[in-house]
C-alpha cells in the first residue's frame, strides 16, 4: 500500500531546477516509467570548491533522509536563505541524489519493487536499475577526470572529496554514524556526535550490528567487508573517498531526524574539508 507519493519528491527537484541555473540534472534515469531518478548537481561560484556527495533513500522505511536531501537542495538554490544560514552551504561543489529507492519511499519498506536490499547490491551494481543508476552517477564523475588516483593529495577538480548517505534507524534509540575511512584519513564523526547532541540523544549500545560504537561512532577502517557490499564500501573501494553513514532514530519526531541530519551534514563538511 502506498503511504507517500515521489511525485512530491519529483515535483520538488523540478521547482528547484527551476529557481537556480547553479542546479543542474547530474544524471537522470528510469527504474521503470513511474519512477525517474534523479542525480542534482549543485555548481557554487567558486568552481574550484570541494565536491560532496550527498544520498539518501536506498531504503525506503527512512523517510526523514530524503526529506532532509530536499531541503539541502532547497537551500542551496534559495539566494535569500544564502544570508540567513550560519554556514555557507552554497560554497561547495554538491551531487546529491535525493531518493534512491522510489518504490519503497512510496510503500514505507526497504527493498526494492524485487524485494532486494539495494544497499547490499553494490558488488554488481549493474543487476538493479536502482543502483546502476547510482554507479554510473559516481563513474561519470570518474570518468571526466581520468586522472584521480587514491593517493593524490592535491585537489584535482571532479574528486568527490566527502561522502555522506543518508539513513534511518528503526532499532535505535538515538543517533549514530559509520565512519567509513582509511587509516591516514583523520577521524570526524565525534566532532558530528557533539553538535547532534544537542539536538537528539545518541545511541550508546556498546555494539552495533557487531560493530563496536563508541559514542555514536562506529568506525569501519581502511577495506571492511562485514557490512556487505554497501554503498559505502563501494564509494570507499571504487570512489575512493570517505564516507559517513548517517542514521536516525526512526521513533523519534520528523522535525528533530531532520535537524539531526543537516547539522551533521553541517558539520561533516566543516571537518572534512
Ligand atoms: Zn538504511
Amino acid at each position: 500500500m502506498k503511504v507517500r507519493n515521489y511525485a512530491d519528491v519529483t515535483d520538488r527537484i523540478l521547482e528547484a531546477l527551476r529557481k537556480s541555473e547553479h542546479l543542474t540534472v547530474w544524471h537522470q534515469a528510469y527504474t521503470t516509467s513511474t519512477y525517474p531518478l534523479y542525480c542534482l548537481r549543485y555548481t557554487a561560484e567558486q568552481k574550484s570548491s570541494p565536491l560532496i556527495y550527498v544520498s539518501a533513500g536506498i531504503h525506503g522505511d527512512e523517510p526523514a533522509s530524503v526529506e532532509c536531501a530536499l531541503r539541502l537542495v532547497e537551500l542551496l538554490v534559495d539566494n535569500d536563505l544564502h544570508n540567513l544560514s550560519p554556514f555557507p552551504l552554497n560554497e561547495y561543489n554538491w551531487l546529491i541524489s535525493p531518493c534512491d529507492n522510489p518504490y519503497g519511499y512510496e510503500r514505507d519498506i526497504r527493498e526494492n519493487a524485487a524485494g532486494l536490499d539495494l544497499n547490499r547490491m553494490f558488488e554488481t551494481p549493474t543487476q538493479c536499475p536502482e543502483t546502476a543508476f547510482i554507479a554510473e552517477s559516481l563513474q561519470r564523475k570518474q570518468c571526466m577526470h581520468p586522472q584521480n588516483t587514491r593517493n593524490n593529495t592535491i585537489r584535482k577538480k571532479g574528486k568527490i572529496e566527502l561522502a555522506l548517505d543518508l539513513h534511518e534507524d528503526s532499532d535505535s534509540n538515538g543517533f549514530y554514524l559509520w565512519e567509513r575511512r582509511t587509516s591516514q584519513c583523520l577521524p570526524i564523526g565525534n566532532a558530528i556526535v557533539k553538535n547532534v547532541v544537542a539536538l537528539c540523544a545518541i545511541n550508546q549500545e556498546p555494539s552495533i550490528e557487531d560493530h563496536r560504537n563508541e559514542n555514536g561512532v562506529v568506525t569501519l577502517l581502511d577495506q571492511v567487508t562485514t557490512k556487505g557490499w554497501t554503498r559505502g564500501r563501494y564509494l570507499a573501494e571504487q570512489v575512493n573517498t570517505r564516507c559517513l553513514i548517517l542514521e536516525t532514530p526512526t521513533h523519534l519526531d520528523w522535525e528533530t531526524r531532520i535537524a539531526a541530519h543537516l547539522i551533521a551534514i553541517q558539520t561533516a563538511v566543516k571537518h572534512a574539508l
